[in-house]
């Protein structure tokens, strides 16, 4: 079934302890959309650059059957710009900057053959825009999946709790559960944030994993032990991406199938750690996909008798 992703498409500017990049692609719809292609081929692409963005990328994107259609190309305005510096334990991380550009004032327009998407993703981006995305299509999609982070929390709360009434799914990681609903507990704060609107709620936990809440029931996913892991940047939405591409793949939204799609969402997010930026999602096979599935199979699968 087919999949609309909506959200950033960037050049970002990354620090780790293992080195430093010049603008890089980046962006949460580039990772969502790129980590979506390895499950469905019906992957369609809502966002906005502006002409200093390499058509040799858009043309890289298209060559994973990205279809590029939505991708508005503004002539003499500049991409969105987001850089970031990571802490030694690689799991907190500083802003360092951020230049909106086309970002001020994107109006996400939605081609006519995008009309019919079953499977909606609403990348991080401002939640009166993602507010706009849904109210834009004549069809309400089977399932819509949406990300956030503290900044709308803090400066635009009620566009958020505005959208959230109107979704079915939400990841969204520990620390910004915790601030959203004011709860400490993450059972609580999911149960807080399940009362806003999306009856599935995701609490991304980085490398501590992921747990699954769905009417009543908890789902835990672990997240990969690496040996090296280069750069955090986007392994959230490389994850989502992963995980609603599998359910767009699959069709089906039931919560036996979702706890399917976090283990492909972390088997995403472990790959897109590996390397700086989106590089390594460019280059998987389907084998390596399957063995790292193989490897989270046996990471927590254990006989025990009670
Ligand atoms: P993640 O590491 O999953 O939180 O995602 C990082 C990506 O989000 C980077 O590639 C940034 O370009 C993008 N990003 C950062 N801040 C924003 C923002 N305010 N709006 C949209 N995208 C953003």
């Amino acid at each position: 079934m087919s999949l609309l992703t909506v959200g950033s498409v960037a050049f970002d500017a990354l620090e780790t302890p293992f080195g430093k990049t010049d603008k890089i692609i980046g962006g949460a719809a580039t990772y969502i959309t790129l980590s979506a292609s390895y499950f469905t081929n019906k992957n369609n692409l809502v966002a906005v650059v502006g002409d200093d963005f390499p058509q040799e990328m858009i043309t890289n994107l298209q060559e994973r059957n990205i279809n590029t259609e939505g991708l508005e190309i503004r002539k003499g305005e500049k991409t969105f710009f987001w850089s970031g510096k990571y802490h030694n334990d690689m799991n907190t991380r500083d802003t360092v900057e951020v230049q909106l550009n086309v970002m001020e004032n994107f109006d996400p327009q939605i081609p006519e053959s995008f009309q019919d998407c079953e499977f909606l993703m609403l990348g991080n981006t401002a939640p009166a825009i993602q507010k706009k995305v849904i109210e834009r299509l004549r069809t309400r999609p089977k399932l819509i999946m949406i990300d956030t982070m503290n900044l709308w929390m803090d400066i635009a709360l009620d566009d958020l709790k505005d959208v959230l009434k109107l979704v079915d799914v939400i990841t969204i990681n520990d620390e910004e559960a915790r601030q959203l609903s004011g709860e400490y507990a993450l059972v609580k704060a999911a149960a807080k944030i399940g009362e806003m609107g999306p009856k599935t709620v995701i609490i991304k936990k980085g490398e501590h994993g992921a747990l699954l809440f769905h009417g009543g029931h908890i789902f835990f996913a672990p997240a990969l032990p690496l040996e090296e892991v280069f750069d955090p940047t986007g392994a959230g939405d490389t994850f989502a991406g992963g995980f609603i591409g599998y359910l767009a793949s699959t069709g089906d939204v039931s919560f036996a199938n979702m706890k399917r799609g976090i283990i492909y969402g972390s088997a995403m997010a472990s790959f897109c750690v590996e390397k700086f930026g989106v590089e390594r999602l460019f280059e998987l096979t389907t084998e390596e996909i399957n063995q790292r599935i193989a490897q989270f199979v046996q990471l927590s699968a254990f006989e025990l008798e009670v």
